[in-house]
């Protein structure tokens, strides 16, 4: 019997390592690897490059008619780029000055509903690893894999911090703590669609975990389902 294609998602706390995980599991099935954040974080970029500090709807939507995401596969990293309105922005995103204002910009109603229905829209040809806050409960509530994933504080702390200092020299592991404490915060109290489990999502905490072992677990999920067994 031919292998069905499902979709699998993962959510969880900033900088659990999800983005990693989902990365490793889209090229071993030959599925597409989607990171929603990028989509929040390159609209953040554009509200911040236009000065956008309007909370009128009527605004949010006029700035919001004027961006385009899409996105392009790196041959480097193996991941996909994200473009906004053409241009490649991916390492601007992750600067302390979107990561900053990110979680704020993604509570607005008109901001997740412009990046759900695409998020949505992606997810139509199965295949896909998506990974964010809301993506098993709101995204694909149908999806035949979901997981929660978790790690423990200090963990995702030193994580972030390590991949930050190469792009923000001098930035401080305090900086570090203080913006995953204060995205958690906002991302798990904002009204719409906040970061929860699903009831059906497996948990898995990566603490403790090699990639590869995290992946062997993650596969045998996959496997099981896809294969029917
Ligand atoms: O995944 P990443 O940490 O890059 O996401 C940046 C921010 O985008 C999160 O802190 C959160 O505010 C927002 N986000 C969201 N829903 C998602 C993915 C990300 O609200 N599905």
């Amino acid at each position: 019997m031919k292998d069905k294609k499902i979709i699998i998602t993962i959510d969880g706390y900033s900088s659990c390592g999800k983005s990693t995980l989902a990365l490793q599991l889209a090229q071993s099935l030959n599925y597409i690897f989607i990171d929603s954040g990028a989509m929040y974080r390159a609209i953040t970029l554009y509200f911040l490059q236009h000065n956008m500090d309007s909370h009128k709807s009527e605004d949010i939507t006029r700035a919001l008619n004027q961006i385009h995401l899409s996105f392009l596969k790196n041959p480097d990293s193996k991941k996909s780029d994200i473009l906004l309105n053409g241009e490649n922005v991916e390492k601007l995103i992750r600067e302390m000055k979107v990561s900053e204002q990110v979680s704020q910009v993604a509570s607005i109603a008109e901001v997740r509903a412009f990046a759900v229905s695409q998020q949505k829209e992606m997810g139509l040809q199965k295949g896909v690893v998506m990974e964010g806050r809301d993506i098993g409960t709101t995204v694909f509530p149908n999806a035949e894999l979901k997981i929660f994933l978790l790690a423990d504080m200090h963990t995702r702390i030193l994580r972030r911090y390590d991949e930050l200092k190469k792009i923000t020299p001098g930035i401080s592991i305090d900086e570090v703590r203080k913006n995953i404490e204060h995205r958690d915060y906002l991302d798990s109290h904002r009204e719409i669609s906040p970061l929860r489990k699903a009831d059906d999502a497996k948990i898995l905490d990566n603490t403790h975990l090699t990639l590869e072992e995290e992946l062997d677990i993650v596969l045998a999920w996959a496997n099981k389902i896809i294969r029917d067994e």
